[in-house]
């Protein structure tokens, strides 16, 4: 067999459907985010403006996060030295682990080496164990949350996203004595809506089942102390699990799950995606409890972030541009088509120095091609006329569609026979 020939024409067929990835060579900048040094293909190096970073907060260069980290990695070095099991655990990992119970008022919490590990790991654990279990999951969970639903093995039926009807229909349908595990989202990154968390969890009360939330896109930036939208609703307690990374709004790395003392310890002794890998080294976890701390007291970041979103939203809508309504930090602009949604973020790079990176199929349906911008609190509102301005210049360019979507538009759609295959969210 030509093997070689086989992965070339496996690569095209991504190329024909315009769903090939190109990742841009960027070297960020610390103390000035969010600009960065891009180079291009010949290596020419220039400075431009990332639009769509997931260090949400910035926290990925805050001096509070940099010095936890190059002050552990001073004292204690810069790998863990093996598996926890064989190992043990570097005192920054129990630190850690102490400030994210504390943070999701659980009474524990297990680190993972991602969030993607964490979901995948916990899930399909917590599934597995429990005889003849049945999973609920949403339509639009993330390709990681998947992921551990197939990998449990059980039976799971995919409810239609934020369906709180369908959910119900659902688990009437089971019978009730049988364990029942509801796994979904609160802010679904794709089109930044939050899911019904409160139904959902009349819904686990009445009929018995375990609740499990991944807050990935939500942790330490909403609620008081940065829980999560869980934290902002008061509704914590009445959820079972908890999922999050450190890698997002917190800026460094690593995945956790933050449940009782029960599940934790089962997840912990069961879970070969926990035991058998290096844990993290402790100068990421120092790093990453320093963010946590830090946002648990302030509240400047999460301010910040939730102005400049909203002032985005406000000025791309007023130049017509088609931005998605939502009630969350993310900002989508819809383009529709996936040949033209990466030619807009070529252009916005090539002529404007602005990098955001196209979200085509299977992160996004069909027809639903978007740029994603993710504002943070370090976006002066210089910067967002600036964007405006050159989204103008690119959508007339490039005559793309002005009409501004007004329902959500991935919500109706019910692909979860795609789902299985690729997963959503990003
Ligand atoms: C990014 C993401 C993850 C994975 O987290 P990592 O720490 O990046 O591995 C899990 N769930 C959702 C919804 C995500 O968007």
């Amino acid at each position: 067999m030509d093997y070689r020939g086989f992965f070339e024409d496996a690569v095209d067929t991504l190329r024909q459907e315009k769903r090939y990835r190109v990742f841009a060579d960027l070297e960020r900048i610390a103390g000035r985010f969010p600009r960065a040094i891009f180079r291009d293909n010949a290596d020419n190096q220039r400075e431009i403006t990332i639009w769509c970073s997931n260090d949400y907060l910035g926290m990925g260069q805050h001096p509070v996060t940099i010095a936890a980290m190059q002050d552990t990695a001073g004292r204690l070095g810069v790998g863990a030295g093996g598996t926890r099991n064989i190992s043990g655990t570097n005192r920054p990992l129990v630190e850690l682990e102490r400030s994210l119970a504390d943070l999701h008022r659980k009474e524990a919490a297990l680190v993972f080496t991602s969030g993607f590990v964490s979901n995948e790991a916990a899930i399909s654990t917590i599934a597995r164990l429990l005889p003849d279990c049945v999973i609920f999951s949403d339509q639009l969970n993330h390709a990681s949350m998947i992921q551990g639903v197939r990998q449990s093995g059980m039976e799971k039926k995919i409810f239609r996203h934020n369906d709180v009807a369908h959910l119900r229909e659902l688990l009437a349908s089971v019978d009730r004595k049988r364990p029942k595990l509801i796994v979904f989202e609160s802010v679904y990154s794709m089109d930044g809506d939050v899911a019904p968390i409160a139904e959902i969890c009349d819904l686990a009360e009445e009929f018995g089942a375990l609740t499990y939330i991944d807050e990935v896109h939500a942790v330490g930036m909403y609620g008081p102390r940065g829980g999560g939208i869980a934290d902002r609703e008061g509704l914590m307690g009445r959820i079972d699990i908890i999922e999050g990374t450190l890698a997002k709004g917190f800026g460094v790395m690593g995945g956790y799950v933050a449940a009782n003392q029960a599940i934790i310890d089962a997840i912990r002794s069961y879970a070969p995606e926990f035991i058998f890998t290096t844990a993290l080294p402790p100068a990421l976890c120092a790093a990453a409890r320093a963010s946590i701390e830090h946002l648990k007291l302030s509240s400047v970041e999460r301010e910040g972030q939730q102005r400049q979103a909203q002032l985005t939203k406000d000025i791309l809508g007023d130049a017509g541009l088609p931005v998605l309504k939502t009630d969350t930090h993310i900002v989508p602009v819809i383009v529709g088509d996936a040949r033209l949604c990466k030619a807009a973020s070529d252009m916005l790079l090539e002529k404007h120095n602005i990098y955001i990176q196209p979200i085509n199929y299977p992160t996004v349906p069909k027809g639903t091609e978007r740029l994603r911008i993710t504002p943070t609190p370090l976006h002066t509102d210089e910067m967002i006329i600036e964007l405006r301005h050159a989204l103008v210049s690119v959508w007339a360019s490039l005559e793309l569609p002005r009409e501004r979507p007004t329902a959500k538009v991935s919500s109706n759609k019910l692909i979860s026979g795609d789902l299985t295959l690729t997963g959503a969210g990003g």
